[in-house]
């Protein structure tokens, strides 16, 4: 069966596209271009937002932005999508959702950044004109929203000389995290989308080589190596290109079911349950008590795993053991917080069949995607058995990637 792998543009591929469209569009060439990636999360499923930890790596698929500055403050934007009309906007009229001047569609992710940095005090920033290229995935819970805000901000950064990126070889964490602010005001405010900050901070503080464990309580990092290519192993990426209109409304009914067990429990936030025993007696719901020992139990595994691939190289039993807290993950996921679909269990049911070590959805859930540990050389054929599944299934063919831990955002 043909399969459809998902290729990541090569740093010189994508800086070519961008700067060629960007000359084709405005006339001229640009200052530069810039880029950033998207994220998949290895383990640490909907705990950000009750302060637990999670583990995401930086996809070697990036949003390329090409980008030059302007002497007034228009923003004229660009993409291949939207060649024919290219978004105007003026800076000085840019407003949250709900206001007037509000931005619709994908304008509102650059457009935000840009409001965002003055709203937090490094303006005032001149206009600009930027094209767009990107090869993230768009929808596939894979950040290509992150991605487009982070490759804005880091041009802005370094344009507009606001010195909080630093470089890709030296990154500036602490600059970083006022970018990750930034980009994460911009997604909630402007493009109007309620998330956490955990895929800016993925986009933008994650290393090449290195998953990023992420304390969502206090943002706090540490950088834990996974060359899971020298270890003759890969991360499967499976796209259901699946979307689910139910899951309008689902991830706030989640955040509200766990603030409400949080209430009852009488802890700020879920992370704060030491005993999942005495915590499930405590609660008298049924549905808030499965929402909690997700929660409770996914950081638990989250924080197991961290310390197994701080212990050494994945191979025996530790490979083992990191399996099937991916498995437990998932099966929590579907069961307890009940945020999968048919796409994503097929997917996972069918790269465990076909030998992974682990598989679960990462992301969100109902759609999206979900991730696969299996042996390098076994990459082929799980994702043969995971397609052949879906073609069994009636399903839509869905996408692969291989995900590498890749550099965060900046000049490569
Ligand atoms: P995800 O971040 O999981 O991919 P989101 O719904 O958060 O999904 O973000 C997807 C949105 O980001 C798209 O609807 C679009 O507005 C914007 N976007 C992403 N990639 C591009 C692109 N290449 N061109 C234009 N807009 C894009
Ligand atoms: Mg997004």
């Amino acid at each position: 069966m043909e399969l459809s792998w998902s290729a990541a543009l090569s740093a010189e591929e994508g800086r070519e596209l961008a700067a060629q469209l960007f000359e084709e569009t405005f006339g001229y060439q640009p200052q530069d271009v810039w880029s950033a990636p998207g994220r998949v999360n290895v383990i640490g499923e909907h705990v950000d937002y009750n302060g637990g930890p999670c583990l995401p790596i930086a996809l070697p698929h990036r949003a390329f932005i090409a980008y030059a500055p302007r002497e007034d403050r228009l923003l004229r934007l660009v993409s291949p999508q939207t060649r024919e009309a290219v978004d105007e906007l003026d800076l000085d009229r840019i407003a949250p959702r709900g206001c007037e001047g509000e931005v619709s569609g994908w304008a509102a992710y650059l457009s935000g950044v840009a409001w965002a940095l003055e709203k937090s005090g490094y303006g005032p920033l001149h206009g600009f004109d930027a094209a767009l290229y990107s090869c993230v995935p768009r929808g596939g819970g894979l950040s290509s929203s992150a991605a487009l805000e982070c490759a804005m901000a880091v041009a802005i950064d370094e344009a507009e000389g606001l010195g909080l990126a630093g470089s890709v070889s030296e990154p500036n964490d602490a600059g970083r995290t006022i970018l990750v602010e930034c980009a994460r005001m911009a997604e909630n405010q402007i493009a109007g989308a309620n998330t956490g900050g955990l895929d800016q901070t993925a986009s933008l503080r994650c290393l090449s080589g290195h998953a990023l464990a992420l304390d969502c309580r206090d943002m706090s990092v540490e950088h834990i190596p996974f060359d899971l290519e020298s270890q003759g192993l890969a991360l499967l990426v499976i796209d259901t290109r699946a979307a689910h209109s139910l899951a309008d409304g689902q991830y706030g009914q989640r955040r509200a079911d766990c603030e409400e067990a949080a209430r009852q429990l009488g802890v700020e936030q879920l992370v704060d349950v030491e005993d999942l025993e005495a915590a499930t007696q405590a609660l008298s719901e049924e549905r808030l008590i499965k929402r909690m020992r997700h929660v409770v139990s996914e950081i638990a595994r989250t924080r197991a795993l961290i310390e197994l691939l701080k212990e050494g190289p994945l191979e025996g039993d530790r490979l083992k053991v990191v399996g099937a807290l991916m498995n437990d993950s998932h099966d929590s996921l579907r069961d307890d917080y009940e945020v999968s679909c048919l796409e994503l269990d097929v997917a996972v049911e069918a790269a465990r069949a076909a030998g992974a070590y682990g598989a679960r959805m990462t992301g969100g859930g109902f759609g999206g995607s979900a991730i696969a540990l299996v042996d390098r050389e076994r990459l082929e054929e799980t994702a043969q058995a995971v397609a052949q599944a879906y073609s069994e299934r009636g399903l839509d063919a869905p996408a692969f990637i291989v995900a590498v831990p890749s550099a965060p955002a900046g000049k490569l």
